[in-house]
């Protein structure tokens, strides 16, 4: 990078007055991730409020060498968001970017500023009585440019596919600050290369979001809720097939987590109780949503099927929408518990669901004989393939112990996970937390075919550097 003097930064800020910042404390909050796991250093934090603003932007840090690091809500998991040490770079915030640009319930799509947060996003279908399926825990925050530069899953994904699914088309500003405008809402569309899927899951290191056509649903009359003990991960992918076999298209969750996650969220989350009273090594939460009215039967009877069938062995079934969403709250809060609880180390991996069953007792078998002290914390999307392979370690480690543990743990689940034709990441992205082991594990062809589109999107490699590729 060039030298980039004060009076250059001056120019800037004359553009953006007010929406700039280069006090340190001003900085701060852009500065670090959610997990408060990276912390690095910036010469400006900009937040345009136009597409126009962010192309002048880029085309300023071209012009001066200098790298962008896109930010939306700031939530992600993989330290993609945050600049690295050097101080050489700017933070380009999306998030005063933030307008629904048009709604169309008749083609079934919502065009949305990349800024705009995926609540904001859920909240403008359902104001016109349709439903965006996109959902995870940091919905308040996250940003619909963050969701769609890392793919993001959540919840919804085994009926409606993850974000890459739901989009139709995008905004981009290119790394030599030109703006492509793909904002089209087809659901067939062959002419030519598809460039949205280009962008969608590069993390912010191809070109920066600026807005997208997502897709809209009708709105669920009802949701069904239960949760389920399972006696195994075997019973409860099985499980997951008879569900699939009779639920069909309204089967939209099937949610996999141990006791162990049910004793962390009943210890750090006050008020969140599993309706289930009785032990069971493993339960399932599962959901199905209705158009037509609300006919629990449905429910009951599949898990009468499921208890006579051996798979499950305990049940309770929400009674009301307050209920569903009490038995989500369980679920839902056993990464924060497990974060409270002390030192833990997190895999988020995928693994074709009919390696699940054997992967799970496998992998945790050598993992208790490796690393005795680490306590197994897994969960995570089971219909998706999905598991967040987790563990604790106790609360009075020293920083050294569990540096040798991360790196052992890692090494172990990774090379499991990839023995079963897995995934490393399967909803988090890479950031910096898994280029390098990305890297490891990558097939050479596959490896020249993303240098070769990172060169030829940003030649002079200013967009997010040090992000997904090493
Ligand atoms: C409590 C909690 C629960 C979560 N649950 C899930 C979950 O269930 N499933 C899941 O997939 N993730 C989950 N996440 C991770 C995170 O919320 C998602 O990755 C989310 O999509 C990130 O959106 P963001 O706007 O916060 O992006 P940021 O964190 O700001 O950025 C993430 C990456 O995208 C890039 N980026 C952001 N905006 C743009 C843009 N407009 N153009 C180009 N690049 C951009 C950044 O450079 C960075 O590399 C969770 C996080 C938290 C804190």
């Amino acid at each position: 990078m060039s030298g980039t003097g004060a009076a250059d930064l001056e120019g800037l800020r004359s553009c953006f007055r007010g929406r700039m910042y280069t006090d340190e404390l001003d900085m701060g909050p852009f500065l670090t991730d959610w997990r408060r796991q990276w912390v690095g250093r910036s010469l400006a934090v900009v937040q345009p409020d136009s597409v126009e603003g962010v192309a002048a932007i880029v085309g300023w840090c071209r012009l001066h060498s200098v790298a962008v690091v896109p930010q939306g809500g700031n939530t992600g998991l993989s330290g993609g968001a945050t600049p690295d040490t050097s101080g050489r770079s700017i933070v380009l915030s999306l998030m005063r970017l933030n307008r629904v640009r048009a709604v169309d319930p008749v083609n079934n799509t919502i065009t949305v500023d990349a800024g705009c947060t995926l609540e904001a996003v859920q909240l403008a279908a359902t104001a016109v009585g349709r439903y965006f399926p996109l959902s995870l825990a940091a919905e308040g925050t996250c940003t619909i440019g963050g969701n769609l530069a890392t793919n993001a899953g959540g919840t919804g994904v085994l009926r409606f596919g993850n974000a890459r699914e739901l989009c139709l088309g995008l905004e981009v500003v290119t790394a030599n600050g030109n703006i492509w405008n793909g904002l089209r809402g087809l659901r067939k569309d062959n002419t030519g290369y598809d460039l949205k899927d280009v962008f969608i899951g590069s993390e912010g290191t191809l070109g920066v979001i600026t807005a997208a056509v997502v897709r809209l649903f009708p709105l669920p009359a009802q949701l069904l809720c239960g949760v389920l003990a399972v006696p195994s991960v075997e019973a409860a992918v099985s499980a997951l097939g008879v569900a699939q076999g009779k639920g069909g298209q309204s089967l939209t969750g099937f949610e996999l987590f141990s006791d162990v996650c049910v004793e962390l969220v009943h210890r750090h989350t006050p008020g969140v109780r599993n309706p289930i009273g009785s032990a069971s090594p493993w339960f399932v939460l599962i959901e199905l949503q209705m158009q037509e009215g609300f006919d629990v039967t449905l429910l009951e009877t599949l898990i009468e099927q499921l208890i006579e069938a051996g798979l499950v062995t305990d049940a309770a079934v929400a009674g009301s929408q307050q209920q569903v969403r009490e038995f989500w709250a369980l679920r839902e809060n056993i990464s924060e518990a497990q974060g409270v609880n002390g030192p833990a180390v997190k895999h988020d991996v995928s693994i074709p669901i009919s390696s699940i069953a054997s992967f799970v007792p496998e992998a945790l078998e050598i993992c208790a004989r490796m690393f005795p002290l680490a306590q197994p914390v897994v969960f995570g999307h089971l219909g998706d393939g999905n598991l967040h392979f987790n563990f604790s370690l106790p609360s009075d480690s020293e920083p050294v112990d569990v540096q040798t543990h991360l790196e052992g743990l890692n090494q172990v689940v990774h090379d499991e996970v990839r023995l079963r034709k897995g995934s490393i990441s399967a909803e988090h992205g890479l950031g910096v937390l898994r280029r390098d082991e990305a890297a490891r594990y990558r097939d050479p062809v596959e490896a020249s075919l993303m240098l070769a589109l990172k060169h030829a999107l940003d030649p002079a490699g200013i967009l997010n550097p040090g992000k997904v590729l090493p």
